[in-house]
């Protein structure tokens, strides 16, 4: 039975096998970081990596492209192969480029093939703003009006989106359908496995966003035949500010020739033969436009790592599983009698990496929690995330934050500040 006590924490931090793992982040002296599940903290390993890399450029000039520790030119592909693990792909159906959003633009470049009465996109109303934004012009470069063509799958409680409505918006009209694994606001994760079956039967195409999720939930994109996947390193996977993002697509797909070319597609050996005829790799490389992002790739090296040395994705999962049941209970037992409510699913299953707490005054309060060095972020109006990271945040960080929060309410310390967002929230 989970306890909201302070001794309950320090008897999960003791068998807590992750523990040490901290060691390997920048974690400030005093400060709980709850924001990873917007921008995860600097693994050291990370900062090794980039050092790495940028001393292949200082070393080999050109030649950093097949030489040094981490050839340039194999990059992304070997990376690939690693966030495989993560997602449960093969090797050859990842790859490390572009970000989440410029990764949707090529897969709807791909995937969206609108013919006869099959035209529509179908998306829901609670995705995060740019997949919604891509989508749109997506249509609109089709000559189709998003007005009449973007169906967005309507919440009946503003949180959550009923997988049985989904399902039914599937009809024949329907050409491409993009959701994402876990809502980036309630947390809720998705049956990914119910609904990709059932946009199988029907032939529609399904991608999924997986930014909310990757790094923190295992995923069996392969197995359950999903067509597509796309999702940022910077959150859960620790790459760092822009990091370079990834994509999946089923082996099943991988002789499409992609909708946006670019030498980068190419075969590897064949990439230097300089020829107008588009020789496509036979891999998710394929799907790469221009010249990878070096920098922006070497951190991912590093952090990739530290997801094998904790023993794999399942084992992060399952720590964080327990945090955010820990959470719940010390909020249940703290503060609802200050007029917070719980946003996110309670069920393990529907449950993703973060917290999502509800309060009216939420802007304040995010002010006022930060004061106390204790890091959450706010999403308008009302909404406060907050994520334990299996890697770096103890038990005892959690009922420490919710101490502060608790002491927050109690004095109204929050009060003092505007209710209003910063320009990044
Ligand atoms: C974070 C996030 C994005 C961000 O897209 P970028 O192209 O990396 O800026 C997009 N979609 C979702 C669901 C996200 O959570």
């Amino acid at each position: 039975m989970v306890q909201p006590t302070k001794e309950y924490a320090e008897q999960l931090d003791q068998q807590d096998a992750l523990r040490d793992m901290k060691k390997e982040f920048y974690v400030q002296e005093g400060q709980i970081y709850l924001d990873g599940n917007s921008l995860g903290l600097m693994p050291k390993r990370a900062e090794d990596t980039l050092n790495e890399v940028i001393d292949s450029w200082k070393n080999f000039g050109i030649d950093g492209w097949s030489e040094g520790k981490y050839p340039w030119y194999y990059l992304s592909e070997n990376l690939g192969k690693q966030v495989a693990s993560l997602i449960g792909a093969k090797p050859e159906e990842v790859i490390v480029t572009g970000s989440t959003t410029t990764n949707l633009h090529q897969l709807a470049a791909t995937f969206y093939r609108p013919e006869g009465k099959r035209t529509k996109i179908l998306a829901d109303e609670l995705n995060f703003p740019s997949d919604i934004y891509a989508l749109q012009s997506q249509l609109l470069l089709h000559g189709y009006d998003p007005d009449e063509h973007l169906i967005q799958v309507k919440s009946d409680d503003g949180r959550t989106i009923d997988e049985d409505k989904i399902i039914e918006s599937m009809t024949d009209e329907v050409a491409l359908i993009i959701l994402p694994t876990v809502l980036y606001r309630s947390g809720q994760l998705l049956d990914i496995a119910k609904v990709t079956k059932a946009a199988n039967e029907r032939g529609i195409p399904i991608g999924w966003d997986g930014c909310h999720s990757v790094g923190a939930i295992p995923h069996h994109f392969h197995d359950l035949d999903v067509d597509f996947a796309y999702w940022c390193h910077y959150k859960y996977v620790n790459s760092g500010p822009g990091g370079v993002a990834g994509l999946f697509v089923h082996e099943k797909h991988l002789d499409k020739r992609p909708g946006l070319t670019g030498w980068f597609g190419s075969d590897k050996d064949r990439q230097f033969d300089m020829e107008h005829t588009f020789t496509k790799a036979h891999t998710a490389g394929a799907y790469q436009i221009g010249t990878p992002h070096i920098f922006s790739i070497a951190p991912l090296i590093g952090s990739l790592q530290l997801f094998e040395e904790a023993g794999g994705i399942e084992k992060i999962r399952e720590k964080s599983l327990q945090q955010t049941r820990y959470m719940m209970a010390l909020v249940e037992e703290k503060l609802m009698a200050y007029g917070f409510e719980l946003g996110n699913p309670v069920e393990d299953e529907r449950r993703g990496g973060h917290i999502c707490l509800e309060h009216p005054e939420a802007a304040k309060i995010a002010k006022a929690l930060k004061e106390q060095n204790v890091i959450p972020d706010f999403r308008a109006p009302n909404v406060l995330r907050v994520a334990p990271i299996a890697f770096y945040t103890s038990y005892a960080d959690i009922y420490e934050a919710v101490e502060r929060l608790q002491s927050i309410m109690e004095k109204e310390t929050y009060k003092a500040f505007p209710n209003e967002r910063g320009t990044i929230a």
